[in-house]
């Protein structure tokens, strides 16, 4: 049944391996990072078949499913609603509020347990951290005064929000702040988390970011893309999952719709070219599905020109390919098609191995 998700398992196993070992060449250990497919069960086992050394996600709600002998980590700064879940499903958490660390502490003593957290430090992106500037010195020292905390590392994160990309100029402010702590306490930094599949990049040119120990990766090990530039890494596949959807309807008509125009299903008025006759096909998916600005199509003559909850509609007449009703179109992905095709239950899966 279509649409339908083509998920080849020995691709990522591959991307997997390729990327570890470019990691471990420069003494880096790697999260695998989930959460773009949902923790899926059988993608999570690829990881856990691998040499990654841990399993991370934002959302409590997959780490709570994910089956794995690695530790597990919550990348999203967790919420105080669900810290009893953090302590039980989660062996480090990634933290930037002092008040968010002393409630843990608090339920990690009732529980007689220990948990560990890494510090985020903000280097300039903007999204979560204490702000570099700050006083983060102070906050170790609150941090380490509590019992049932454990400071595994301090981490950061470039490119997700801010678009800031990871650069000696840049990660020097981090290395500083390490400087810094390690001449102050008397503490062993486990990890030192540089950041996420945008970093991939220095170690393709061979620079080396001193201290900088772990990367947390997700599009990178799905996609075989590094996210500074979005250049694809060598020797990886770009086409770990395609999907594949099939055309309901395929007629010739015009290119701009006839009559007064208001407007479209979703509030806003749609403006048209007029391209003269169309061949045109109707794909049975839609906007709660996917994006499909986030498409791209193998059959690189098509264009997909516009979509509803749940048709997109796709240009067929300059294709070599005689299209007809039931014949299905494959679609390679970026990482906001992945996301949302992955999390739509509409959405089939079938799994090669
Ligand atoms: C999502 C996320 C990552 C992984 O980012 P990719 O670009 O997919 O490698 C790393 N760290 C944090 C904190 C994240 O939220």
């Amino acid at each position: 049944m279509y649409p339908k998700l083509n998920i080849y398992l020995s691709k990522y196993k591959e991307n997997i391996d390729t990327i570890h070992t470019l990691c471990h060449k420069n003494q880096l250990s790697v999260m695998g990072v989930t959460k773009v497919f949902c923790a899926d069960e059988k993608l999570v086992d690829v990881l856990n078949n691998s040499p990654i050394e841990y399993i991370a996600d934002s959302r409590i709600e997959n780490l709570k499913q994910v089956k794995t002998l690695k530790p597990k980590v919550l990348l999203r700064i967790p919420s105080i609603h669900e810290l009893d879940d953090v302590i039980k499903f989660v062996d480090i958490s990634l933290n930037s509020e002092l008040s968010t660390v002393k409630l843990l502490n608090e339920l990690a003593r009732k529980k007689n347990v220990s948990h560990s957290i890494i510090l985020m430090l903000d280097i300039g992106d903007l999204r979560e951290g204490i702000f570099y500037t700050e006083n983060i010195l102070d906050n170790i020292q609150e941090i380490l005064n509590l019992k049932h905390i454990k400071l595994v590392g301090i981490g950061t994160n470039l490119t997700c929000f801010g678009g800031i990309i990871p650069e000696m100029e840049t990660l020097e402010k981090l290395i500083n702040i390490v400087e810094i702590i390690k001449s102050k306490f008397d503490i062993n930094l486990e990890i030192i988390s540089g950041g996420n599949s945008s970093h991939l990049h220095l170690l393709e040119s061979d620079q080396r970011i001193p201290y900088i120990n772990n990367l947390r990766l997700g599009e990178s090990l799905i996609l075989g893309r590094e996210t500074a530039y979005g250049n694809p890494i060598k020797d990886t596949h770009q086409d770990v999952i395609t999907l594949e959807a099939d055309l309901v309807e395929v007629k010739f008509k015009p290119s701009i719709p006839e009559g007064t125009i208001g407007m479209d299903a979703f509030g806003k008025t749609p403006s048209f070219e007029d391209l003269g006759l169309m061949k045109r096909g109707i794909l049975a998916l839609g906007k709660q599905d996917v994006d499909f600005h986030e498409l791209i199509p193998t059959d690189d003559k098509i264009r997909l020109i516009g979509s509803s909850s749940d048709h997109i509609i796709v240009d067929l007449t300059h294709s070599m390919i005689d299209y007809k009703v039931g014949d299905v179109l494959t679609f390679k992905l970026t990482y906001g098609s992945l996301l949302g095709l992955m999390t739509s239950k509409y959405v089939n899966k079938h799994y090669y191995k």
